[in-house]
């Protein structure tokens, strides 16, 4: 194999890792899939004489930004069934209409529009729960991203699965199918306490302790869900996740607002870590989550998107302000979650949570080059003071103009450089007579 080696040199570099810190006239060397180095840039220019200098006027290098909850085929029903109470939103619309139209081919095509989405947007890296993973994990291959596909979990009947011992059958197979392929990983996907009975949890975490499997678990998205559950259990669903041995820190915790200040201890003592999708809560009315209290106690907490139909975009830099923002509102303390916490929670916070911060996550030699490059030469981020501010308060996914995933550039000049946009638009694009349809007619019936 031939070696192939490139320095970059752009104006600002936020490796994550030592904190806080900020590089000028600095170059990052990327040798094949990893970093190679992280130096000045007259040292890099000698020290390596043979490789390509990419120049990078105005921009600032971080690290690939990781989405650490999506349903990324969601995509195809972007815009369904918006301004809806949640469970309304759910049980009502978007269960009936994915109950008939979803397929592995709407799962590929959805998939593909979503990542291709993210790496325009500077997402190198999801977590993903769909059903039919096995044609998500086929997009999220085919396009050279880096994925951990859940095995979805749930009681009911749907095109994939019938019933929660189908479910899990089906997902072990799956897992078996992509073991060695390269960028992906794989978790159980318990839907959630709602949809998924305590014998199907118990299956989940024995699995899970065997296969050293994480779960990545919707767990306290709504009021009406904790109150549901009181209402039927007389247990709150983390007290009941609890009984069942859930918390643990194999427990990817989506959601978790409505949080009491005992809950938070026990999600600490057990090392549960939390995906917080402020946009998708938001919108939904679902509730805050506690994140600064969060932080405070010591649980790694990493930033999602949601799936498009709850959302509806997703885009990693406006997710991450949302959740500055959100944190500074809920606690009344504007030090809450300052740029540089937000920097880190969306990619070494993401690559912890994803149990790959070995890997990704920082821009360190010997890390995978998962890379971003946002432009800062718009006259809206002028002046400059401090790059990564004007990237978590004034950027968005647009600004990004170059990512790597594994080394390989993904995104060149604001374009995919190995993708066809236009197929994967018009393959989207193709689902929209359908799910139009699906509307009118469920419109009809409600
Ligand atoms: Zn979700």
């Amino acid at each position: 194999m031939s070696i192939t080696k490139q320095i970059i040199s752009p104006t600002w570099i936020a490796p994550v890792v030592p904190r806080r810190t900020l590089l000028t006239d600095h170059s990052l060397v990327v040798q094949n899939d990893r970093i190679e180095a992280l130096l000045p840039r007259d040292a890099a220019v000698s020290q390596f004489a043979d490789a390509t200098e990419l120049r990078l006027d105005q921009h600032l290098l971080t690290p690939g930004f990781v989405n650490c909850h999506g349903h990324a085929a969601m995509t195809l029903l972007r815009g369904v069934a918006d301004d809806r109470e949640m469970m309304d939103w759910l049980t009502k619309w978007i269960w009936p209409i994915e109950g008939r139209l979803v397929d592995a081919q709407f799962v590929y095509d959805g998939t593909r529009l979503a990542v291709m989405e993210m790496v325009m947007g500077g997402t190198t890296c999801a977590a993903d729960s769909y059903f039919f993973p096995e044609a998500a994990a086929r997009a999220f291959s085919d396009m050279h991203f880096r994925a951990q596909v859940g095995m979805p979990v749930m009681q009911f009947d749907n095109a994939w699965a019938n019933g929660e011992e189908d479910h899990i059958h089906k997902g072990l197979a799956f897992r078996d199918s992509v073991r060695n392929q390269p960028r992906l990983t794989t978790a159980f996907a318990p839907h959630a306490p709602y949809s998924v009975t305590d014998e199907g949890f118990e299956k989940v975490r024995l699995y899970s302790e065997q296969l050293d499997a994480p779960i990545h678990l919707h767990l306290h998205e709504t009021t009406q869900e904790v109150r549901d559950a009181i209402n039927e259990s007389g247990l709150r669903p983390v007290a009941r996740m609890q009984e069942l041995g859930l918390l643990s820190a194999s427990l990817q915790a989506v959601h978790m607002t409505q949080l009491r200040e005992d809950e938070i201890e026990q999600l600490a003592a057990n090392g549960v870590q939390v995906v917080h999708c402020p946009e998708s809560n938001m919108k939904l009315a679902s509730g805050t989550c506690p994140v600064a209290q969060l932080v405070e106690a010591g649980v790694n907490v990493a930033i999602g998107t949601d799936g498009a139909a709850s959302n509806n975009d997703l885009d990693m830099i406006q997710e991450t302000r949302s959740a500055s923002m959100l944190s500074k509102l809920a606690s009344g303390d504007a030090t809450s979650l300052s740029a540089d916490q937000c920097l880190e929670m969306m990619t070494l916070g993401g690559a912890r949570f994803l149990g790959l911060s070995d890997d990704i996550g920082s821009l360190e030699p010997g890390k995978q080059a998962d890379l971003c490059a946002i432009d800062l030469s718009n006259p809206a981020f002028q002046p400059i003071f401090n790059p990564v501010s004007q990237l978590i308060y004034t950027a968005t996914a647009r600004d990004v103009s170059a990512v790597w995933i594994a080394g390989r550039q993904l995104l060149a000049n604001d374009q995919l450089v190995e993708s066809d946009t236009s197929s994967i638009v018009r393959a989207a694009n193709g689902w929209k007579a359908q799910v139009k349809e699906m509307i009118n007619s469920h419109e009809r019936e409600v």
